[in-house]
């Protein structure tokens, strides 16, 4: 008990600290990836070639701190209610643009709107994250549908994929920090997505087979619920 007690400070300060470093490293990145977007556009000397390079390692630098920032700190600062349909349109109109990119197609299969009351933006990457990694799966031609059904207490959302799936072996380090099988992975999205849904008083499943393709039950409580039992101070630590 008091070692675990003694992890959860451990994580709470190592949170604090990249926090603060990523949130100090973030600006100066932003600055520079400005500056080589106009350089690509006006340059005409030949270290122009560079440039792409230089931007996509940025990019990579930018996507790293922004899933790290979130492990750090999984803080719900604006609670808010809404209805799952909406919200899950607008992930999918969001997505749309890097399924075109992969040539995947994501359908909506939406049976129920359940009302969510919990922080929308930190949702919203969780989500982001997993659908991200369901069109990365796929080969051309693939789809990715996102399903969402209720009951009385909870909302189900179902992200499924016909990619190339895992094994057991594979299913087994999801989710853990730095697991990665892309050549561009940071082996971040999934962990983020699975602390904040927990953190949310969620919980997440996957099932998958290798060469077939993958599905993430995920479970959420529905508002009504949620608001009778506020969040209490201990579900945000990580233990
Ligand atoms: P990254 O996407 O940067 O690799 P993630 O934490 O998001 O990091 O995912 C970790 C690994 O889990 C991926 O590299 C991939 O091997 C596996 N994975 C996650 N989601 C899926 C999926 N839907 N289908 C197949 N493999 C997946
Ligand atoms: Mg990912």
């Amino acid at each position: 008990m008091k070692a675990e007690i003694q992890r959860a400070e451990k994580l709470n300060m190592i949170g604090e600290l990249a926090a603060s470093i990523a949130h100090e490293v973030r600006n100066p990145l932003t600055v520079v990836k400005g500056f080589l977007q106009l350089m690509e556009r006006d340059s005409t000397n030949s270290s122009k070639q560079y440039i792409p390079l230089v931007l996509s390692e940025l990019g990579r630098a930018e996507s790293i701190i922004s899933d790290y920032l979130n492990f750090a700190k999984p803080e719900f600062r604006k609670m808010e209610t809404f209805h799952a349909v909406e919200f899950l349109h607008d992930l999918v109109l969001l997505l749309n643009p890097l399924a075109l990119k992969n040539g995947v197609v994501v359908e909506e299969a939406f049976k129920k709107n359940p009302v969510l009351y919990t922080d929308k933006s930190q949702l919203k990457q969780a989500l982001v994250n997993m659908v991200k990694n369901a069109i990365e799966a796929n080969e051309q031609g693939g789809y990715v549908s996102i399903q969402l059904d209720a009951d009385e207490e909870h909302a189900f959302i179902v992200i499924k994929d016909t990619g190339k799936g895992m094994t057991a072996e594979q299913l087994g380090r999801i989710g853990t920090l730095f697991y990665t099988t892309k050549e561009k992975g940071t082996g971040l999205g999934t962990m983020v997505s699975l602390r904040i849904i927990e953190s949310m008083g969620g919980s997440v499943q996957y099932e998958s087979k290798e060469g077939e393709g993958t599905v993430v039950l995920i479970r959420l409580p529905a508002a009504e619920s949620r608001k009778k039992e506020p969040i209490a101070e201990k579900e945000l630590v990580y233990s």
